[in-house]
Formats: C-alpha cells, sequence, structure tokens
C-alpha cells in the first residue's frame, strides 16, 4: 500500500502562537499561579494534555463566560485561538485576573470586521457551528438581537430579520469552502441585499483544497484529528462530498483498524490544523509498517 502524505497538513500559524505563548506564560515566574486555559487550547486532547504537564490547567464544558467564574481571585487565565467576546474580556478585567489572549489574528480580523458592521447599522448572519466557542466569542461582538447562528441552508428559513434589514453573512473561520458556498446562497435568495464577508481562513482553504486534490489520486483518506476540531471534521467531509471518496477520521495511531485497508492500494493522510505532527507521524508510520 502506497502512503501519500498530504501538504500542507497539522498545525497551522494560529495554533503554533496559542501554543507558544501558553508555553512561554508556564515558563514565566512572575505570572501568578494557578494558570488556567478558558477551553481547550485548541481542540486536541494530545495539545491539552501537554500544557497540563507544565501545569496549565484547562477549564472545560461550558460557554467562557460561565468558565470564567471558575477561575479564582488572582490567578492566570488564557484565552484560546478560538476567541473570547468582548463580554469574557471585561468580566476577566473588572475581577482583576491576569489574561493573557492567545486568539488567532484570522479571528480577531472576524471581530474587528462584526464590530465594525454593527457600528454601521448592520445586523449579522453568522455562518458556523452551534456550540464551537469560535462563534459564541465573535457573536458576542454583536448586541443580542442584531446577530443569528446558521448552520446549514435549511437553518435560513428560521432567521427572524426583516426583508429590508441591512445585513453582513460572516463565516467562521474553520468551515468547508464548498458547504459554506451552499448556505451563503440560500441566505442570500432570501436576502438579496446581504453583504457576504468569507472569513474561512487561508491555512482551512489551503488544507481542504489539498486533501481533496490528493483524495482524487487514492484510495482512501485518513485524517487524523480530535472528534472537537471542527476543521479536521470538515476535512473528512470534503474529501467525501467534493472529491467522492472515503475518509476516515482518527485521533490517534491506536484508532486505526488494518481491516479497514483491506482493499486500499493507495492512501492519503491529513491532519487537522490543531493535530501535534508527531500524533500524525505516528499514523504515517503505521499505514508504512501495514504495506510491508
Ligand atoms: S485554523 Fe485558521 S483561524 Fe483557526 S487558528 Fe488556524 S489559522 Fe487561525
Amino acid at each position: 500500500m502506497e502512503v501519500v502524505k498530504i501538504t500542507p497538513r497539522g498545525y497551522c500559524y494560529g495554533v503554533v502562537d496559542a501554543m507558544t505563548m501558553a508555553k512561554q506564560v508556564a515558563k514565566d515566574p512572575n505570572v501568578p499561579r494557578p494558570i488556567f486555559v478558558l477551553g481547550q487550547i485548541v481542540h486536541n486532547r494530545h495539545a491539552v494534555e501537554d500544557l497540563e504537564h507544565l501545569d496549565i490547567r484547562t477549564l472545560d464544558g461550558g460557554r467562557r463566560v460561565e468558565l470564567l467564574e471558575q477561575v479564582p481571585d488572582g490567578a492566570t487565565v488564557i484565552f484560546t485561538a478560538h476567541g473570547v467576546s468582548p463580554e469574557v474580556k471585561a468580566r476577566a478585567r473588572a475581577r482583576g485576573l491576569n489574561a493573557f489572549d492567545a486568539t488567532c489574528p484570522d479571528v480577531t480580523k472576524t471581530h474587528s470586521l462584526i464590530e465594525e458592521k454593527v457600528a454601521h447599522g448592520y445586523s449579522i448572519i453568522y455562518i458556523g457551528t452551534k456550540g464551537h466557542p469560535e462563534p459564541e466569542g465573535a457573536m458576542g461582538e454583536a448586541p443580542v438581537g442584531r446577530v443569528e447562528l446558521v448552520t446549514t441552508a435549511d437553518d435560513v428559513a428560521s432567521l427572524t430579520f426583516g426583508p429590508d434589514t441591512p445585513l453582513a453573512i460572516v463565516t467562521q473561520t474553520t468551515l468547508s469552502q464548498w458547504d459554506t458556498e451552499d448556505v451563503i446562497r440560500a441566505v442570500q435568495s432570501r436576502y438579496p441585499q446581504a453583504e457576504v464577508h468569507n472569513e474561512i481562513c487561508l491555512a482551512t482553504q489551503l488544507r481542504q483544497e489539498a486533501a481533496v486534490q490528493a483524495a482524487r489520486d487514492v484510495d482512501m483518506v485518513v485524517v487524523v484529528g480530535d472528534r472537537r476540531s471542527n476543521n479536521s471534521n470538515r476535512l473528512v467531509e470534503v474529501v467525501e462530498k467534493v472529491a467522492g471518496k472515503p475518509a476516515v477520521r482518527v485521533e490517534q495511531v491506536e484508532d486505526l483498524e488494518s481491516a479497514w485497508f483491506a482493499n486500499v492500494e493507495k492512501v492519503a493522510v491529513t491532519a487537522g490544523s490543531s493535530t501535534p505532527s508527531q500524533v500524525t507521524r505516528a499514523v504515517i508510520h503505521w499505514l508504512e509498517a501495514l504495506k510491508a
């Protein structure tokens, strides 16, 4: 079995910067302890465990604004690459917490866009994944009643904006480019006046395009990524829907089963932008050993 290593794959610059910031904070003896991350620094269990070894604790399982209340007074808190709402930042300031912001610059750009559009009288239709921290943070830039979330084209029917409302469509950074086009078309057919701001980041686009291109020339694609990683799940989706090839997502080498590859002559491997390279390397080595 031939193993094709798709590039680019794995950590993007936003994730590298967030991990670097967290590690620098952990090394600094002047930073007040304990140190918490508000949510998973990136959606990958291995990355979270790396930080635990540096005595950085991850608060998880709720909205950022709720998790913040678990941070004790005088402690340090790190905001993740997904960004947080202005409400969370203001609350951290008001409580006198020592805050570090690891928000990816591409997410910050989306926050600024929403803030600017709202200031100019627009309401926002945000295309994103329900329950994901990035929409929670970005949508927090708009007042209640001026922003609504849609995930699929079917959700467009439930939007409550009037027909003449000035609207801006803004997307999450890690969506599937192809699915997002469908949702944008559905929104525009209901609200032709809506301006489109496709904010899918370059790292996501390049990983998806490379995966689709490679998938066309192989029998199957393995995506290495956490179940909670939006961009890893989207990689599986674009391989299946756009390239028409089977794809599986695994979190680590232990998840692989040799039976999956019984009739596979050529397999391609990619990884979500939150997957550490050593986890992907182990998967590639396992697949290469299988061909022997
Ligand atoms: S996937 Fe894109 S938006 Fe998210 S951290 Fe990476 S570069 Fe930033």
